[in-house]
């Protein structure tokens, strides 16, 4: 069935809503396919739902053809579940909490490995049972601090999520491989432009992840990606240097200088005045030298957050190259934590090095230092006395100050090479985080006593993996890579409908008896239309399908139809051909299957 806009419910708008910072959030609002209800919380009008909808049928069909099982859990989840993984504490604000009639807590779910995990231990008993992969497609609820963008982070949103459970990790990484595979599939099938990217895998469970993320200017990921081989990963991970471990022998001079053995050309260290100079790029100045050839020491805290004994901030400081910048992700990872450590103010900067910053450095600090491996190699630098207004140079590992760890601390760079294919070199995109593969290990199993019998008999915890695709978020995200100024350019495989039929003169019962006629032979090749029967002025027409933005567009009118001509446009491209009425489905079946070759018609 066609849908005809005057018995349907659509309301376009000239101005987005002032919140609307970014173009596809501005589109969707304009275009009437989503209005807000609260921060973070949307309806969607009919046109979003279809292009749900057809996201969905494409997730399922990709999952349910490689075994995957669908079913549908609780919205709202027991405190006791998330209690057994101490996630209910550890997810802090995040989750919504509330206690029912009688006292109960409970709250809205985040993510579904605990309620999962419940299902799966009640029935699983032996490694025949396994393996198995579970899905569902649902509405989840994450109190963000700062929702945004519309769909794009939401605190109501919808989420295909997926898990996994096999007997061994060999079979858990086989499992994590096939939805590794469906992602690229369904991402394919949508018609959007996209990266698998490694990302950080956190402190938690298993070590191996994948990002998919839709390439857009918007995105608020930062991604690096590698300008001849297919290496892609997220900021957050991406390895500098080209992913090569420093020099052995040379580290051995940083962690475990013997006195004695230095080298001729150290010279001896040398404090020097340096007044007003608390910038890198002041002193470099002051000096004659690149920011590069100094060393910046940066201060921060932390506990291990991984035993909860253990509370005490511990400060620590961090030497850098001076145009270097630090990535906290690399450093927690580095350090062994769960969360990013804190930076020092400024006040304890001073109460910890005895001087304010700027002035500081690695020489007597009474803290552990660790390097990045950018600084391997350096000798006779230069770095802060601890003294406001003075420096230090000649200074050196090992003898003048001890070291505790070395490691690839820094963010990557653009043109940083690349340490898969070791020729290539780091471009950076901006990306938009669609879908998620995560290989969990034992961690949820083993909280939870989700226990299997192996063919030995014995009982081991089922090995784990998990498998995000934000739905509501990946329709925006399509519409934020593929827009133009005049509106949305759907990507044919969620497009609402495929074609858009103006009706240019509805009160002409020979335009729309043409009208009808298309319609219905497009829909028997497979092509849902959408007809704009509105009693409005053709320009208003034009430019509401333009915001609109299904993918082929057909102008009827009184006029053309004296010639027995009708007008096909791509939305793309916005080209017209004036074609004969009794081709026109033909002509527009083929502008579909050229601009999307997958669609059959
Ligand atoms: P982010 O880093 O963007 O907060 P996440 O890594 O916490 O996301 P996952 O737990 O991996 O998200 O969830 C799986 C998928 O759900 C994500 O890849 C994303 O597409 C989607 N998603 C997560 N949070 C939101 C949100 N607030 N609004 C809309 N979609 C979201
Ligand atoms: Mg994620």
């Amino acid at each position: 069935m066609s849908t005809k806009w005057s018995k349907s419910y659509l309301f376009t708008l000239r101005d987005a809503p002032a919140d609307a910072e970014i173009p596809s959030h501005q589109l969707m609002s304009r275009a009437g396919l989503i209005k807000k209800v609260a921060p973070g919380m949307y309806t969607y009008g009919n046109f979003a739902l279809r292009a749900i909808r057809k996201m969905e049928t494409i997730v399922r069909e990709e999952l349910d053809k490689r075994g995957c099982t669908e079913i549908l859990m609780p919205m709202v989840h027991p405190a006791e579940l998330w209690q057994e993984t101490g996630r209910w504490k550890k997810m802090g604000d995040g989750l919504l909490k509330f206690k029912n009639r009688n006292g109960h807590d409970f709250c809205l779910g985040a993510t579904h490995e605990e309620v999962v995990t419940d299902y799966v231990r009640r029935d699983v008993k032996s490694y025949r049972d396994l393996p198995v992969t579970l899905y569902q497609i649902q509405t989840k609820y994450r109190d963000e601090i700062r929702p945004r963008f519309g769909l794009m982070r939401g605190r109501e949103f919808s989420m295909k999520d997926a898990y996994s459970f096999d007997a061994n990790s060999e079979g858990a990484l086989k499992s994590y491989d096939t939805m590794y595979d469906a992602y690229k599939a369904i991402f394919n099938r949508l018609g959007v432009e996209f990266r698998i990217v490694q990302a950080d895998a956190g402190a938690i469970g298993g070590s191996k992840t994948h990002e998919f993320q839709l390439l857009a200017e918007a995105g608020e990921d930062h991604l690096m990606v590698c300008d001849t081989c297919d290496y892609a990963a997220n900021v957050e991970i991406a390895p500098s240097y080209g992913g090569n471990a420093p020099n052995a022998s040379h580290v051995d001079v940083i962690t475990s200088f013997k006195a004695g053995s230095e080298p001729k050309n150290w010279h001896q260290m040398e404090a020097f005045e340096t007044k007003g100079l608390k910038q890198i790029s002041t002193l470099a100045k002051s000096l004659q030298m690149k920011e590069s050839d100094l060393v910046k020491t940066l201060f921060f805290s932390a506990n291990s957050g991984l035993d909860p004994a253990d509370k005490d901030l511990k400060p620590f400081a961090v030497l850098l190259r001076g145009d270097d910048e630090l990535n906290p992700i690399k450093l927690k990872n580095a350090l062994g934590l769960s969360h990013e450590p804190l930076m020092l103010t400024d006040q304890e900067v001073k109460d910890n090095s005895g001087a304010w910053p700027g002035s500081c450095g690695p020489v007597g600090l009474k803290m552990p230092i660790y390097v990045d491996e950018g600084l391997v190699g350096r000798e006779n630098f230069i770095v802060g006395a601890n003294r406001d207004a003075e420096h230090l140079k000649n200074v050196n590992f090992g003898r003048d100050f001890k070291a505790e760890k070395v490691a690839d601390l820094r963010k990557a760079r653009v043109g940083d090479l690349c340490p898969n294919c070791k020729k290539g070199h780091y471009k950076s995109y901006r990306g938009i985080e669609v879908g998620h593969v995560f290989y969990l290990g034992t961690v949820y199993s083993a909280a939870m006593q989700a226990n299997f019998l192996t063919q030995e008999g014995e009982s081991k915890p089922i090995e784990m993996g998990c498998y995000g695709i934000g739905v509501t978020r990946t329709v925006q995200a399509s519409i934020e890579q593929n827009h133009d100024k005049d509106g949305i350019i759907w990507p044919m495989g969620i497009a609402p409908y495929r074609v858009h039929i103006v009706a240019l003169d509805p009160e002409n019962v020979e335009v729309m008896q043409a009208v009808e006629i298309v319609a219905r032979d497009l829909e028997s090749r497979g092509h849902d239309v959408f007809i704009d029967d509105r009693a409005e002025r053709p320009g208003v027409k034009f430019k509401d399908a333009d915001l609109l933005g299904l993918p082929v567009r057909i102008n009827i009118g009184g006029r053309g139809l004296q010639n027995g001509e009708v007008e096909i446009i791509a939305r793309k491209t916005k080209e017209m051909q004036k074609v004969k009425l009794e081709d026109a489905v033909e002509r527009a079946s083929s502008l579909i299957r050229s601009l999307f070759p997958t669609v059959k018609a």
